[in-house]
């Protein structure tokens, strides 16, 4: 089976605050450490359950954050953010289960850890058709339009609660509680990486078995951004096919699930170019 990973940063053993997750700040070191532990421990699961093709996404800012040297030689790496699928760049319908590792909450959930959507200040919430969505939702969507479901997620207990919200009886593991957005009570890597490995080795297994069911996503689809000021809906605006629903508002609306995914990544990135914080 073909296993693809989307490997985010907010959501991993020991990562509490911004400056652990952004490049450049002393902190973001150990965070990296901790990333590679994390999801080299999803790989190691996957592989336990017989994946013989795992490809981890890197998915956070810059998208340059895993090294290739550090990371599983089982696993390929898609490194760089300027690929058209953004998070969930590589994933076909021909992999058999996706694997979040490291999310983290949507906008607004209280005292969860790092939650944002997509932009840290620029981007309030993001909706598919009348639902709020996180990167989470956004992103599961897409691999069930591809037929694949997201086995396992990882994060903070926020994250775990939006996942059962979001899915079918998926594996997950909590592995700090949030205290506010920008601490966390965060358990060791000694328990919570041999519980990735033990938690997507199952979700591999359930996903052989047939025992996953991908997510819904049924067209035709509208998905909204509401941004923070006007300027950045105008940005996203000048993008062809978005449409401007009002000051704050911009939407995409497609027959397929994947094409709407694909313009919401052009308007998001257009409404959040120039501001000067986003950690993705
Ligand atoms: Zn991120």
């Amino acid at each position: 089976m073909k296993v693809f990973i989307s490997a985010d940063m907010e959501g991993i053993t020991g990562v509490a605050a911004a400056e652990d997750v952004v490049k450049g700040e002393p902190e973001y070191e150990r965070g990296v450490d901790l990333l590679h532990g994390d999801v080299n421990a999803a790989v190691e699961g996957a592989v336990d359950a017989g994946a013989d093709d795992v490809l981890v996404n890197d998915s956070h800012s810059s998208m340059r954050n895993l090294d290739r040297e550090r990371l599983d030689d089982r696993a390929d790496l898609i490194r760089g953010n300027t690929k058209p699928r953004s998070m969930m760049e590589g994933l076909t319908d021909e992999f058999g289960v996706a694997l979040f590792v490291g999310y983290h909450a949507k906008a607004g959930t209280p005292e969860a850890v790092l939650n944002h959507t997509f932009f840290g200040h620029a981007l309030q919430s993001l909706w598919v058709d009348d639902t709020e969505v996180g990167e989470l939702g956004w992103n599961a969507r897409l691999a069930g339009s591809l037929g694949v479901p997201v086995g396992l997620v990882t994060g903070d207990d926020a994250t775990v609660t939006e996942a059962h919200d979001e899915l079918t009886s998926p594996e997950t593991v909590q592995v700090k509680e949030g205290i506010d957005r920008f601490s966390a009570r965060c358990r060791p890597a000694a328990a919570t990486q041999p519980a990735i490995t033990a938690a997507s080795c199952r979700a591999v297994e359930r996903a052989a078995d047939g025992a996953l069911s991908p997510a819904q996503a049924e067209g035709p689809v509208t998905i909204t951004a509401s941004w923070a000021t006007t300027n950045q809906a105008g940005s996203a605006a000048g993008v062809p096919g978005v449409d401007r629903l009002d000051g704050r508002r911009t939407a995409v609306t497609a027959e397929a699930y994947s094409d709407a995914y694909d313009a919401t990544v052009g308007m998001l990135r257009a409404g959040g170019s120039g501001t000067d914080e986003h950690y993705g």
